[in-house]
């Protein structure tokens, strides 16, 4: 029988009647070498059609390859297999006596789609999620398996690939020793008079969350790690109690905060594992700019709130520290990033998206791959200044394509 696919969030329907999910490597080599077009879908936690087969198109998902998660604790790595989320990928390693340097705001999602859209945590330190691969195994068009590490030259295309390269069936990431974190909430931080640099690094890994409704930032959280010092934070009031970052939303969904320590990967993400994440009916959309325009970016913001905070749930601020990967938000550039979570109406937001992207263009902004934008292609591919490589990779592993859907096919077009 027929499935409908969608989404997390349940704005895009993909066009493919089935899901496939092959059992073993191989069964997948074979699906891939016989089928025209392919796409690989993770846990399905993007916005916007990147995962889209195309009406003639197979989708696949690697959930029921065998999930592995093999932690070598001489190389301090983890190997993990293609269908794997952060939640079972974090509890592993930290059994290990291991960590991760960083986690998104929920752990419900699949390391290969997360990395494959630049997918990041906060930290002026950190970098993206993608950052700590340091080796990728790939099944190619053709049906043959390529494994890619650091030093290949190719390299710095593979990680956040779009999807565009092969269905990654395992990824290889540094590990850290194991660490604690306590989560410290403050609540209402003014925009007048913000030194951003200063805040976004008194902790390992800092959010501002606004709704844009008056001025100023509604919560600050921030994630320290317990074997650094307790930062001051004379900005604003510490929270009496624990808080959700959306306004009403219960909090007991939220990681332990009041400064309770625990387990790296029971505070990083916002969310714990065991609920269901964010407020669940939303989209969302985010921009990463340089860190250096981080305050005139929000003053930009701050200057049409009023048409922002009628379809907003809530506004996060965090901070990505620049990598190397060709197609990463966070290329080249320390950068801030700016994410909106929005109501669940696609019409009354997309007129919004499209203000917020035109106050935010003078900071040359990178939308992230995984949420929704209208940025024109030819105006991202200008962004990118190793997208030459990155098609030139695409061509070398998939010449026909057989990985390029509409999306990808947009961002891979030569500039005119
Ligand atoms: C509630 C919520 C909170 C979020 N929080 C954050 C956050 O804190 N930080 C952040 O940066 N983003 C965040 N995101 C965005 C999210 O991290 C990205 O959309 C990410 O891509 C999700 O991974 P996924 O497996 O669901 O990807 P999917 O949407 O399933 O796929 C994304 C892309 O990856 C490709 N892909 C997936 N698996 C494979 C594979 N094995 N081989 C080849 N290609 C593959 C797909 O083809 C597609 O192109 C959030 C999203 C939601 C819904």
């Amino acid at each position: 029988m027929a499935e409908t696919l969608t989404n997390w969030a349940g704005n895009i329907t993909y066009s493919a009647k089935e899901l496939h999910r092959p059992r073993s490597v191989d069964a997948l080599r074979a699906l891939v070498a016989e089928s025209a077009r392919v796409r690989v879908l993770g846990s399905g936690h993007s916005f916007n059609e990147i995962a889209e087969p195309g009406p003639d198109g197979v989708l696949v998902s690697l959930t029921a390859l065998p999930p592995a998660v093999d932690v070598d604790t001489t190389s301090r790595t983890a190997r993990v297999s293609g269908g794997v989320r952060y939640a079972e990928l974090a509890r592993t390693v930290h059994e290990h006596g291991f960590a991760l340097h960083n986690m998104a705001s929920l752990p419900h999602i699949s390391v290969a789609g997360s990395v494959a859209t630049g997918t990041h945590g906060s930290g002026v330190t950190n970098g993206s999620l993608g950052s700590a691969v340091r080796e990728v195994e790939l099944v190619t068009a053709d049906g043959s398996t390529v494994t890619i590490g650091r030093g290949d030259d190719r390299f710095d295309g593979a990680v956040t690939s779009l999807g565009a390269l092969g269905a990654v069936t395992a990824l290889t990431l540094d590990l850290e020793p194991d660490f604690g974190v306590s989560q410290h909430v403050f609540t209402e931080l003014p925009l007048e008079g913000l030194d951003f640099e200063t805040v976004a690094a008194t902790a390992y890994s800092v959010s501002l969350f606004t709704d844009w409704g008056r001025p100023g930032f509604r919560q600050v959280w921030l994630k320290r790690r317990t074997d650094q010092p307790l930062p001051d934070f004379p900005w604003a009031a510490p929270a009496t109690e624990a808080m959700h970052p959306v306004p009403g939303m219960p909090p007991r969904n939220c990681t332990r905060q009041l400064g309770v320590p625990g387990p790296w990967h029971e505070r990083l993400p916002h969310f714990r594992a065991e609920f269901t994440p964010s407020s669940g009916a939303e989209l969302q959309s985010e921009y990463l700019l340089p860190r250096s325009a981080a305050l005139s970016a929000l003053h930009a913001l701050d200057a049409i709130r009023d048409t922002i905070a009628p379809v907003l749930q809530i506004c996060e601020v965090r901070t990505v520290a620049a990598d190397r990967q060709w197609l990463s938000p966070a290329y080249g550039r320390d950068s801030v990033a700016l994410h909106f979570t929005w109501v669940e109406d696609t019409a009354a937001v997309l007129p919004v998206v499209r203000r917020v992207e035109e106050a935010l263009e003078p900071f040359a902004p990178r939308p992230h791959w995984g949420k929704v934008f209208t940025v024109p292609s030819e105006i991202l591919r200008g962004r990118y200044p190793r997208l030459g490589d990155f098609r030139a990779l695409v061509a070398s592993l998939d010449p026909a394509g057989k990985f390029t859907n509409a999306f990808v096919g947009n961002v891979l077009q030569p500039l005119s």
